[in-house]
């Protein structure tokens, strides 16, 4: 990491914990490593992202995407036909002096190769048990993807939404990996989020698909507010494919250290329904009305992570300028994705002030995520709305009761605007 990128990632870090977006969990006996938890911002910045990514998806004529939630714990036979069972390994090695283990392909460069054991494999899957009694037939995994959920249920998504090609089904939660080198705060960890979509079509119809998907995910991450130089395409070579895929490419991140993976977008084909099909003897096929053929429909996936992608956020989003000789630090998330996007500021604590705060709250909170601020001066409420990443504040102050209006201020440009308090809600809804 250069300097300043280094300086970008503690300050991240270190807001992360101060503002309550993100907490070292178990902190109070002294963490546990890799293990994040998300506070009262963190939480409803990683909802909105979902929500957004879920509005998106959504959204468009030519798509059709259905939800489902799948369990964590699953048949092991799922994972036995999905292949994780014998292929979800990295190449690890043990550094011989200190009994560290590292990726294969992820050695500090300070240790020198003599010192390193044979690359081994380890498989990333959790394991554990269900039911009173432990035995090889109680072993369970911790879903280590979502997309597993989704091929098992193929045939009731298809059966019951009379679904026709091209569709897609699309899962969001948890997932777990005992990754060996987890690290740089919630880039990767053991325990994650991950939003995945699986998209049905017809061998024809691969290629236009995959680059649809590439482009509209792309698309979806500047809508965010990530800048273009921060983002780039990277097709995967041929021996970095996983098992499943002819075809990936990885949308990257500039993130604080370089370049690395944000969401990765592959073309399946036909193997987990195949897969599933020969283990489970259920039929997984779709018929084909135009054809009456049953086909095996040919799968691109985009697979992004959640938050991992909130991490690219508070990366790109966080910026500094000055402000009357002193440095403002803020985020700039966009109006849809702010953890609070109005603060309701009364300019003192007097009881008229307080009641008028309220009543517009009441009002905006219906639409919109608000909160009401009272603590410290003006000035130093600004600054901690600026931090938080707060589009807009509403000064409610000694005129308001006459003029029946308020001070809003953009935390972008810091313009200020008087606006009668009965127009607030027209205008929030046409920014
Ligand atoms: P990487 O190469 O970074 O280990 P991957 O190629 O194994 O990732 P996929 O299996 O393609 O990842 O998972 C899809 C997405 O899930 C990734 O693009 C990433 O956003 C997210 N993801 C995967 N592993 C982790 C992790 N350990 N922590 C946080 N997010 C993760």
């Amino acid at each position: 990491m250069e300097k300043t990128n280094k300086d970008l990632f503690e300050k991240i870090v270190t807001i992360s914990q101060s503002r309550g977006f993100v907490f070292n969990a178990s902190s109070i006996y002294g963490g546990l490593r890799s293990s994040y938890d998300y506070g009262p911002l963190g939480v409803s910045l990683k909802n909105n992202l979902a929500a957004s990514w879920w509005r998106d998806i959504n959204n468009d004529d030519v798509l059709s995407i259905y939800p489902v939630d799948t369990a964590i714990i699953q048949s092991s036979e799922v994972w036995k036909a999905s292949g994780h069972l014998a292929e979800f390994s990295d190449p690890m090695v043990d550094h011989k002096p200190t009994g560290e283990r590292f990726r294969a392909d992820q050695v500090p460069d300070d240790i020198k190769k003599e010192d390193l054991t044979e690359p081994r494999h380890f498989n990333l899957m959790f394991e554990t048990n269900i039911g009173p009694v432990k035995n090889e037939n109680s072993a369970v995994y911790l879903r280590p993807e979502t997309a597993q959920g989704i091929f098992v249920n193929f045939e009731n998504v298809l059966r019951t939404m009379r679904a026709k090609l091209p569709f897609g089904i699309a899962n969001i939660g948890k997932s777990f990996r005992n990754e060996i080198t987890p690290g740089q705060f919630i880039f990767r960890t053991r325990e994650f989020e991950q939003m995945e979509i699986e998209f049905f079509c017809k061998e024809e119809d691969q290629e236009h698909w995959f680059n649809f998907w590439i482009n509209k995910r792309l698309d979806w991450y500047k809508s965010l507010g990530i800048s273009e130089d921060k983002l780039r395409i990277r097709p995967h070579e041929e021996d970095e494919l996983a098992h499943y895929a002819s075809k990936t490419s990885d949308i990257e991140f500039m993130y604080p250290w370089g370049w690395g993976e944000l969401e990765g977008i592959a073309n399946r084909g036909t193997f987990d329904l195949t897969s599933h099909e020969r283990e489970s003897g259920k039929d997984l096929t779709y018929f084909d009305p135009e054809t009456n053929k049953k086909i095996n429909p040919v799968v691109i996936e985009p697979a992004g992570g959640l938050t991992r992608t909130l991490f690219a956020i508070l990366c790109s989003n966080y910026d500094e300028d000055t402000v009357n000789d002193s440095t403002r630090t803020l985020f700039r998330f966009n109006f849809d994705i702010a953890p609070i996007q109005i603060a309701i500021l009364p300019l003192s604590k007097k009881d008229n002030l307080i009641n008028i705060s309220k009543e517009i709250k009441n009002n905006l909170q219906k639409s919109f995520r608000t909160e009401i601020d009272l603590t410290q001066s003006i000035g130093k409420r600004y600054r901690r709305q600026d931090e938080i990443g707060t589009p807009y504040c509403i000064t409610v102050d000694f005129e308001t009761a006459d003029d029946k209006s308020v001070t809003i201020r953009n935390r972008d440009t810091m313009d200020q605007e008087r606006v009668e308090i009965n127009k607030l809600h027209h205008y929030f809804e046409n920014i």
